[in-house]
């Protein structure tokens, strides 16, 4: 299979936005493993802002541009280093590609985009992807890596995405306040009601939070792509999940 796993800030990172060393390592581990398999693996991958940040020792995500692209120039760099790291412990070649939303709009860049990441999986290299937010502006910008996932996964034609998040899937309601809330196994299409179980709210160093996980569902399921969104608390349910256990909530794509 070719899969789309995108992890974000949330689940790379401690509040202080420091490294979780401990989840990075397990999640390397478990990538490696499933790439060992035999599946072909894209990561696009958050937290370069959120490195930077706890890097610079800044006491909060910026708000103004210079400095989050500042933050996100120093964070890419930690954030590959990491990674080039860890999976050579196990034998794997990581590569970095940077991508703008203007970038899938021209069609010379969004084709070399898709050779690109052809060729690298080709060669068994695992491509890490991010949006190249260090010269954004807000007018060519995805905004989001959950939407960038799912436009990547489109482009490749992958066969599933997963997007690993702090939470376990889509509630009835928001679990944080209601102990009622029960996790919702599959969505079929997205309705006004499912915009509205999302609420709005992301973490403190990331950026999305439900909503665009929403957005990225609808275009991954318009592309034939099946979502689904599971706890990267626990990098081992990338296993699971591929194993066939019900993990976190599916999003069907249209057949
Ligand atoms: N590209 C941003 C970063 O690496 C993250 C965007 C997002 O959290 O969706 O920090």
């Amino acid at each position: 299979m070719r899969i789309v796993v995108k992890v974000g800030t949330s689940t790379l990172t401690h509040e202080s936005g420091r490294i979780n060393i401990r989840r990075i390592e397990t999640l390397c581990k478990v990538l490696s493993d499933i790439k060992n398999a035999g599946h072909e693996l894209i990561l696009v991958s958050s937290g370069a802002i959120g490195l930077g940040v706890g890097k610079l020792n800044l006491k909060d995500k910026p708000e103004d541009m210079p400095t989050k692209q500042a933050a996100a120039a120093i964070g890419q760099c930690e954030l590959m280093y990491l990674y080039d790291k860890k999976f050579l412990e196990y034998n794997h070649i990581v590569a970095q590609i940077l991508i703008t939303g203007a970038d899938f709009e021209n069609e010379t860049s969004s084709n070399n985009i898709r050779n690109t990441i052809d060729r690298l999986l080709e060669l068994n290299v695992m491509p890490v992807v991010n949006e190249n937010d260090s010269i954004v502006t807000d007018e060519i910008s995805v905004g989001d890596n959950d939407t960038l996932a799912a436009i990547v996964a489109k482009k490749v034609e992958a066969d599933l995405m997963i997007v690993l998040s702090d939470i376990d899937g889509l509630y009835t309601a928001n679990p944080r306040e209601d102990p009622n809330a029960e996790i919702i196994d599959v969505v079929f299409s997205i309705t006004p009601e499912i915009y509205e179980l999302a609420g709005t709210k992301g973490t403190r160093l990331g950026t999305g939070g439900m909503i665009t996980k929403i957005k990225a569902a609808e275009i991954a399921m318009e592309a034939g792509i099946d979502m689904i969104i599971a706890n990267g608390t626990h990098p081992e349910n990338l296993y699971r999940i591929l194993d066939g256990e019900k993990v976190g909530t599916k999003f069907r794509g249209r057949k």
